[in-house]
């Protein structure tokens, strides 16, 4: 079999050393267009943030490697340019001689990855304006930090590549500044659990803009860029990373009559082959299918890309091993704060029909007495007729990744929040508490879910409704360090006795710092004939708006 595989990073390796283990007899040749294969995309903002020191570390096998140890043939600096599915043959072009040659397969492979999208802006041809896709990017941004004179950057788009590329730069002690189009950074997550990231990002000097689009880059008379103006304002900026998200890069698997989709997605089947025989697609180039929605999604993500790789090589000859799909799962490091996500968010479970309820429940991540513990912000959402966990969001300082991946699990196996709930999950102080967070959540969404409680999300409380009557239940000096505008206090223990400065017909939301308290007083409160009482999802320590 001569098996041509186009793309060489993480999809197009993966395909082929799984490729030589099956088929050792196999003419095995990855086409890139590339100076480098095989390495860790993911590990670029950490080697621009120095965490890795080495540029090499994130090379995971150079060509020489594979030939020596694989047999497989790499070319890098080696375009493909067409596709001849009728001839099966792949045109490739040497970018060194700029000669053109012909390469027979049997089977191909598409792995071309994504491109960045350039925002359509004056000023992204200047020097100290980068993308960050490659390890060429990163070692030049890499090179400008080594010059020691650079002080302040801007970051266009805040998902998960600007924000890790933020905190890098801040790390280094630059003056960083994120610009984000959307109305929140942090896509796929919820917009409270956003808004805790962007609270968190500013602790730590990083201002992010939101809503807000960069119009021009700024240059000075030796071409290199200076600033960027918004629609709002004007920032300096020494350096520029262009981060505005990514599209496939297809032009060329299009072009061969390959179908994609509006994005340029190359649709594929469970099988990853496209609508032409004996050519498939892994990787970011390639659809996959949502396994909540079952729809064709996009997930440009290093897991996906492997894990399509992989599984695409039992597939050459006959439909063998389906690949059952992703569900959003991803997590991000930004500073002291670790956010991950898995299945659908409330938006998204809304959008595919689902009637939703959402819980935001704060916990320490291990025993609350235990030495290092740290608090961690559980959101679940699930469908109400069927009990069936949807999605789930973990953010906090603590571990989020254990909670994140059991949840993960769970929703890939349609799980319950009745079953998540019951659950026999490790427990010792050090790792967890005897009720670990994310079973803690599930009865707090138990209680919604029988209606035993009423809660409202920081991002849906109106707070400017003249009728709303916020009660916070704490203790004074808690309520005086810091607390919502416009909110009462009357701590729990006073409620009885003070129930007369509250208005039972009024809306009523009761907020302590985690839930408990206001779960207490809302009880009280609707016994003493309160009619329409909820508490503040997540408490103070889910709000991440403004306090007093
Ligand atoms: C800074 C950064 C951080 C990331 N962090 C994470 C993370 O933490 N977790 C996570 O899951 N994912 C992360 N990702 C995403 C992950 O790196 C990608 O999903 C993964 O690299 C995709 O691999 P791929 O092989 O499909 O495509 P790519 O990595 O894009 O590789 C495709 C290759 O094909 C080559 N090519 C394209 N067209 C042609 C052609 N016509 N002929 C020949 N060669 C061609 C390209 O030059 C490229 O070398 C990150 C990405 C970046 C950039």
């Amino acid at each position: 079999m001569r098996l041509v595989i186009l793309g060489g990073v993480a999809a197009g390796t993966k395909a082929a050393a799984r490729a030589r283990r099956e088929y050792p007899d196999a003419d095995v040749t990855i086409v890139t267009q590339d100076e480098y294969v095989a390495y860790a995309g993911c590990g670029l903002p950490y080697f621009v943030g120095g965490e890795i020191s080495e540029a090499k570390e994130l090379i995971v096998r150079t060509p020489d490697e594979f030939k020596q140890e694989n047999g497989i043939n790499v070319l890098t600096r080696h375009q493909a340019t067409r596709i001849d599915p009728a001839t099966h043959e792949v045109q490739v072009r040497d970018l060194t001689t700029g000669t053109d040659s012909l390469f027979p397969y049997d089977k191909l492979i598409i792995a071309t990855g994504a491109v960045p999208i350039l925002p359509n802006i004056d000023g992204i041809t200047l020097k100290r304006v980068s993308t960050v896709r490659g390890l060429t990017d990163a070692k030049k941004i890499r090179a400008l930090l080594d010059t020691g004179k650079l002080k302040t950057a801007v970051v266009i788009g805040g998902g998960f590549i600007g924000l890790e590329m933020a905190e890098n730069l801040g790390r280094q002690g630059l003056h960083v500044k994120v610009v984000e189009l959307k109305a929140a950074i942090l896509p796929g997550f919820d917009p409270e659990i956003a808004a805790l990231a962007q609270k968190h990002l500013l602790e730590h000097g990083v201002e992010v803009f939101t809503g807000e689009a960069v119009t021009r880059i700024l240059g000075n008379a030796h071409g290199e860029a200076i600033g960027v103006e918004t629609n709002a304002r004007t920032l300096e900026a020494d350096l520029v990373i262009l981060s505005a998200g990514i599209r496939p890069n297809t032009e060329v698997a299009a072009a061969a009559g390959i179908n994609t989709d509006h994005r340029g997605l190359i649709l594929v089947d469970e099988y990853l082959q496209t609508n032409l025989p004996d050519i498939f697609a892994v990787g970011d180039c390639a659809s996959v299918r949502n396994r909540i929605t079952g729809k064709d999604t996009y997930s440009p993500m290093g897991s996906t890309a492997n894990k399509t790789g992989r599984v695409v090589v039992a597939n050459l000859f006959a439909p063998t091993e389906a690949f059952p799909g992703v569900q959003g799962t991803t997590i991000v490091r930004l500073f002291k704060l670790n956010a991950a996500r898995t299945g659908l968010s409330t938006d998204e479970a809304r959008d595919a029909g689902f009637d939703v309820e959402t819980v935001l429940v704060p916990t320490p991540d291990r025993a609350h007495y235990y030495p290092g513990n740290r608090m961690i912000i559980t959101k679940l959402i699930a469908d109400k007729p069927t009990h069936r966990l949807l999605g789930a969001q973990v953010i906090g300082e603590g571990v989020v990744d254990k909670p994140i991946d059991t949840l993960a699990l769970g929703i890939a196996m349609g799980i319950t929040v009745d079953q998540l709930s019951g659950m026999d999950l490790a427990y010792t102080p050090p790792f967890a508490s005897a009720l670990s967070s994310s079973l803690v959540a599930a009865n707090v969404m138990l209680n919604k879910l029988a209606g035993k409680l009423r809660g409202v999300s920081p991002d849906q409380l109106a707070l400017d409704d003249p009728m709303l009557q916020l009660l916070d239940v704490r203790s004074e000096p808690e309520f005086l360090i810091s607390s919502i505008p416009g909110a009462i206090n009357i701590p729990l223990q006073e409620l009885l006795q003070r129930r007369d400065e509250l208005e039972p017909t009024r809306p009523t939301v009761v907020v302590c710092k985690v839930g408990r308290r206001a779960y207490s007083a809302a009880l009280q409160l609707q016994r003493l004939g309160f009619t329409d009482v909820r508490i503040l999802d997540g408490g103070m320590t889910g709000w991440p708006y403004e306090t007093e």
